[in-house]
């Protein structure tokens, strides 16, 4: 990966102290998205690591990775799968619960977003302690689908969410140690 580029992304990046709760240290992302330059560049970190994979579809978490799924399923021609929470999303759906690093949610994913051998990455802003990325993995393969690599703008290495995707292919643009 492009040290220059990771380094410009790295320190746009800005800390929160105590957000959403004593204690946590929140990374907020939206220096990188309000500037239409570093976005780009981070969309374009994650497609070259995803350019040789022949991935069908980008699978990103509600809400953050959103934002970032959106623009590289639409930079890549390929599909964008949304997980939501419990409850959000309209047609039949296959749920999983998980922990959180503040608190515990039930993720969701319509039951056909992914056909059996279609291949998947999975993309979302932030590894905590990786609670969500676990539980969204799950709801992939549930699907028989591949997860050819879970990816993520920035991983909080200290939190070792790392062992929770054991197993999985997985890589992370920044980390934070
Ligand atoms: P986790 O399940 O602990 O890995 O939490 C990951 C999810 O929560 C991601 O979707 C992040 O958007 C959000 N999140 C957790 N911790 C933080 C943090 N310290 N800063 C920013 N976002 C976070």
């Amino acid at each position: 990966m492009n040290d220059s580029a990771v380094r410009i992304l790295r320190t746009a990046l800005r800390t929160v102290p105590d957000f959403p709760k004593p204690g946590i240290q929140f990374i907020d992302i939206t220096p990188v998205l309000q500037d239409p330059g570093l976005f780009a560049l981070a969309i374009d970190l994650f497609c070259e690591r995803y350019e040789k994979l022949g991935l069908d579809a980008i699978v990103a978490v509600d809400a953050r990775g959103f934002i970032f799924g959106g623009a590289i399923a639409r930079q890549l021609g390929v599909g964008f799968v949304p997980i939501r929470k419990k409850g959000k999303l309209p047609y039949r759906t296959r749920e999983q619960s998980y922990d959180l690093e503040y608190g515990s949610a039930t993720i969701a994913v319509h039951e056909d977003a992914l056909r059996p051998g279609q291949r998947a990455a999975l993309v979302d802003d932030v590894l905590a302690t990786g609670g969500t990325a676990a539980a969204a993995a799950q709801l992939i393969v549930s699907l028989g689908a591949e997860l050819a690599e879970a990816t993520f703008f920035v991983e909080l290495g200290f939190l070792n969410g790392r062992a929770k995707l054991a197993g999985l292919p997985m890589a992370s643009i920044i980390r934070i140690d």
